[in-house]
């Protein structure tokens, strides 16, 4: 049975339950739960012996003219999933238990969420940092279990975490995709039928570029330019950015060196915004 608890006195409450020789491992989500949510349930299962999941569409990750009131909200179906992969327990807390309204304390990092789609989404990664840090607050996690589809927010997370001295271990996992590869996503729901047919183009940008690097391209901007002219060629699609960066600075760079880089792609697709990212390591 996933023990539902959507206040944070319930929360405390179970967690105070769990003996102290067990490790708690949490995967944050925003709920409309699809198998790339599913595989990181799955890792926390495998790396602690209690896994606890949190649904919270958190309203100070949107901006004004983004999708928060029209997001995908099909707990019941969520908490059946949960239940099925065995997941000891979901938090489902209102917005109000999370944020009272003179709510004045942020966290605001200030450096690896400035580009890429910290450019282009103000205070979307405030508002990721705050949630977060308050759901590892309230759960107190041994071990949270992040998507690698969301590199940026890996990257900030993991930031936040070194810089904050948080005794939680981040484990990323992989992305999970569909057969023609366009990375699952929550918004994935909202492509009309040409969207979808154009949506693969983004994979393929990725994949292009994967190609050349591992041919032994080592120049960012050559990388970048394979993956632009792809993306160029499917005009149904709107380039935001597409951009080889630093794996764990973000910082641009010239050449890749033994860091590897980090591959990132956002595109539009009608009002819909989908982003990908291909993590390029030189092999050993
Ligand atoms: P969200 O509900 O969109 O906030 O996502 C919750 C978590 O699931 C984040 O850590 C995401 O990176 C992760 N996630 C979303 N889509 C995928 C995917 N296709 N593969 C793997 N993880 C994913």
């Amino acid at each position: 049975m996933t023990i539902i608890l959507r206040t944070i006195a319930e929360l405390r409450a179970w967690r105070d339950q769990v003996p102290p020789d067990q490790k708690v491992a949490l995967v944050p989500t925003m709920g409309a739960l699809h198998a790339g949510h599913m595989s990181l349930m799955g890792l926390a299962r495998d790396r602690a012996e209690v896994s606890i999941a949190s649904i919270f569409v958190n309203p100070l990750q949107f901006g004004p003219s983004e999708d928060l009131s029209k997001y995908p909200r099909p707990v019941e179906a969520d908490i059946a999933l949960l239940e099925g992969a065995g997941i000891d327990a979901v938090f489902l807390p209102p917005v109000a238990e999370l944020y009272p309204e003179d709510a004045s304390t942020f966290v605001v990092e200030e450096s690896v969420s400035l580009p890429l789609c910290g450019a282009v989404r103000p205070g979307h990664f405030r508002g990721v940092a705050t949630v977060v840090l308050k759901l590892f607050n309230i759960v107190t996690p041994d071990i949270a279990v992040f998507g690698q589809k969301d590199a940026q927010q890996c990257v900030v997370i993991e930031r936040m975490v070194r810089d904050l001295n948080l005794r939680i271990d981040i484990v990323r996992g992989p992305i999970v995709r569909e057969p023609d590869g366009l990375a699952l996503s929550s918004r994935n729901i909202y492509l009309d039928a040409a969207d979808r047919r154009a949506a693969p183009a983004i994979f393929a940008s990725l994949e292009a570029a994967r190609l050349a690097f591992e041919a032994g391209e080592r120049n960012a901007e050559t990388l970048a330019g394979i993956g632009r002219a792809v993306l160029a060629a499917e005009p149904w699609l709107k380039l935001q950015y597409w951009e080889v960066r630093h794996p764990e600075s973000l910082a641009a760079i010239e050449t890749i060196g033994p860091a590897g880089a980090l591959f990132a792609v956002a595109a539009h697709l009608g009002t819909t915004r989908l982003i990908d990212n291909y993590l390029a390591r030189p092999a050993e």
